[in-house]
């Protein structure tokens, strides 16, 4: 991007260069926000992670385009004096980083809430001691159930979207008991959003707050036994790529009942440059960002994950795509799951003009053909691609 073109906001106001720390920057959305950041702006990204593999291909070489707004920062953020130093650095922080896959919260429960609320606590902390403005990763997870999933199973009500959209503002938080170890991520993130908004109430912090209603895409989590452990469990876009590429059934979860509403991570990311280059309609802000119309069940995900692979791959799907798997087997004791997740798309859409774009199908479709070009071959040189039975 040339830096002599002038960008202007929302509100035609020039859009100043800043200097982001991106605490996370390694991870699946961080790596699509580097690419996009220094693909279209004059930005320059402080990426601090512990891992870089996901933006290795933007560290490279000194001779692209982007050279010198872009410093890797090998850091753990637990315990790192060189935190506060880059806060101080930075105009913006974002901070993604986060333990956050499901497989995680009941069986790593203490990992899972020292991740997302006591490492959380010093971004913040610096953030606000040296006015520095912040934007905090939270999950759609902290509305937790929706209401509708306490009414009877035929009642007329759980049809109203009142008793099942999300909205930032009047929607409560839902979780299961204490055993169901399930909520500890969900409950940790809830508690940073409420010590942040109290930030910005009392010390005027200024902070912008993402709820994230699962963004998918190319770079998502990891394989497993090929870019991650073998017993690892990722996220279900991975454990269903994992499954088409290896050519075994797609494992549904107590029935695979549950609803979820999908956004392609492009699409997404677009609002969280808004955000970024848009302060003064973004400070102050919770947002969901996700897309109401790609909702289905993780079954019809499933079947239609299989069709799409089969497109992509140019081979014929299994006579059974998929098998039944308890929740207890799958994910082991403490599990529980959220039933529906519709985000109300008012404040986003009021604030920032901001609307998600693609199909579930064309997300599908670009993302199964990235995880076939990228992993197929990998799984049948290490002989792991079982033949159709
Ligand atoms: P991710 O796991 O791919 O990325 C998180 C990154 O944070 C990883 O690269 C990890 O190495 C890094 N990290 C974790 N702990 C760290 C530490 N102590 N020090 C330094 N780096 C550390 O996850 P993601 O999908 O990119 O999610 C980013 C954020 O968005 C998280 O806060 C997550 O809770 C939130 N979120 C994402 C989704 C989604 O749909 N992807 C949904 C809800 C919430
Ligand atoms: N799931 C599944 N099979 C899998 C992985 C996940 O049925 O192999 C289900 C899981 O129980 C949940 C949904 O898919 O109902 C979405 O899971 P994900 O891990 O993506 O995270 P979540 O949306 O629950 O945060």
């Amino acid at each position: 991007m040339a830096s002599s073109t002038v960008r202007i906001n929302l509100d035609g106001k020039p859009i100043n260069p800043l200097t982001i720390l991106m605490i996370g920057a390694g991870g699946f959305i961080g790596s699509h926000l580097c690419e996009k950041i220094l693909n279209e702006t004059p930005h320059k990204i402080l990426a601090l992670d512990v891992y870089n593999d996901k933006i290795k291909h933007l560290l490279e070489s000194d001779s692209l385009k982007w050279a010198g707004r872009i410093q890797f920062y090998r850091i753990n953020i637990k315990h790192d004096s060189r935190l506060e130093g880059l806060i101080k650095m930075s105009d913006l922080t974002i901070n993604l980083a986060a333990i956050c896959t499901p497989a995680d919260y009941n069986t790593r429960p203490l990992d899972t809430i020292y991740s997302n609320f006591i490492d959380a606590l010093p971004v913040v902390k610096y953030c606000s001691e040296n006015a520095k403005r912040l934007i905090h990763f939270s999950t759609c997870e902290v509305y937790g159930k929706t209401i509708g999933s306490f009414l009877p199973k035929d009642s007329p009500l759980r049809q109203d979207p009142a008793y099942y959209v999300l909205k930032e503002d009047t929607s409560p938080c839902i979780f299961g008991s204490i055993e169901k170890q399930r909520w500890s991520y969900a409950c940790a993130k809830q508690l940073i959003e409420r010590l942040i908004y109290a930030e910005g109430a009392e010390n005027g912090l200024e902070f912008t707050i993402v709820r994230p209603f699962n963004w998918i895409g190319p770079r998502m989590d990891f394989i497993p036994g090929v870019d991650g452990p073998s017993e690892g469990v990722p996220r279900v876009l991975a454990c269903f790529s994992n499954a088409l590429l290896r050519r075994e059934q797609l494992k549904l979860v107590d029935g695979g009942v549950s609803q979820r509403t999908f956004v392609y991570i492009k699409d997404a990311i677009e609002a969280v440059l808004l955000m970024i280059e848009n302060p003064d309609r973004a400070n102050g802000h919770i947002f969901n960002v996700g897309n109401p119309n790609n909702e289905v069940t993780v079954r019809q995900l499933a079947e239609m994950m299989t069709e799409v692979y089969s497109k992509v791959s140019g081979e014929p799907a299994l006579e059974q795509p998929t098998v039944d798997i308890s929740s207890k087997e799958f994910y082991g004791e403490g599990y529980d799951d959220s039933d529906k997740r519709i985000p109300d798309m008012t404040i986003i859409n009021k604030q920032l003009g901001w609307n998600p774009k693609t199909s579930l199908w064309d997300l599908l479709d670009s993302t199964l053909t990235y995880q076939h070009k990228t992993y197929a071959e990998a799984i049948k040189k290490r002989g792991l691609h079982v033949l159709a039975r």
